[in-house]
């Protein structure tokens, strides 16, 4: 039985920690104090780190758990991250076998220039996308172009539809907001907006989310749906009509907003 379960980090990362009771690997460790502390408390032995960018929030205690542990530290063939010891890239497999998964690297650039995710199919089709994908939202373009990101969400959404997407920050109550703006008239949007509500007044995660929900309520994957496409018509005054043109005006709104 694999444990998904998201430590605490920051104001609003999850470093997420995927067990069978024996073996655990941490993905993104922007520090290494609550990782080790919660390895401790659960009896964990880590075998792995898997990194999706170069960012100290997702990197940041990466060095000091391998000064503790002997494991290797996958990370984007792309970027340069001195701790890393296993560079990966779009379509290497990672065989995790003390907890039976096997991972295929995805290239999704955008976020950072050689970002990349994690995405397993057996037993379950689960995807560790760091600052690429959220719930409700899509990371800030900070080193790629708007056109590289729109194609790695693109990627992301031909996944099967019930991957279960865990995502680094919790921002999902400040993404609904903004796409409450840009796609009011969406019901299903209205609801998850209640149900994320009550999770976070009891401080649970919104997430995982899963991809299905997402192609219903994340505006950054459904630029070619007329509502999202009138609302940045509007709102730009242009007439912007590929899907791609409509995501970079979404996007930059969205900064901005
Ligand atoms: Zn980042
Ligand atoms: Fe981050």
């Amino acid at each position: 039985m694999l444990t998904i379960y998201p430590i605490h980090a920051f104001k609003d990362n999850y470093i997420w920690t995927i067990h069978n009771q024996q073996y655990a690997v941490v993905v993104d460790p922007g520090t290494a104090t609550p990782v080790i502390e919660y390895l401790e408390l659960e009896k964990l032995q880590l075998c792995a780190i898997l990194i999706t960018h170069h960012h100290s929030d997702h990197t940041g205690g990466n060095q000091e758990l391998l000064e503790s542990f002997d494991v290797p530290a996958f990370g984007p063939r792309n970027e340069f991250i001195p701790s890393i010891t296993h560079p990966v890239r779009e379509g290497d497999q990672i065989n995790l076998h003390e907890i039976s998964l096997n991972f295929t690297v995805l290239d999704t650039p955008g976020h950072t220039q050689g970002h990349i995710a994690y995405y397993a199919s057996n037993p379950m089709n689960i995807l560790f996308c760091g600052d690429t994908l959220f719930s409700c939202g899509c990371g800030r373009i900070f080193e790629g172009s708007p056109q590289q990101m729109y194609q790695s969400l693109q990627k992301l959404s031909r996944l099967p539809d019930d991957t279960l997407i865990y995502c680094t920050h919790e921002y999902t109550l400040s993404n609904i907001r903004f796409a409450r703006t840009v796609d009011p008239e969406n019901s299903k949007l209205a609801e998850l907006e209640i149900a994320a509500r009550k999770l976070r007044n009891n401080i649970i995660p919104t997430l995982p989310t899963t991809l299905m929900l997402e192609k219903a309520v994340n505006p950054f994957l459904r630029c070619d749906q007329q509502e999202i496409i009138d609302h940045v018509k509007n709102k730009t005054k242009q007439s912007l009509t590929d899907p791609a043109s409509i995501f970079t005006a979404l996007r930059e709104w969205k900064n901005s907003y």
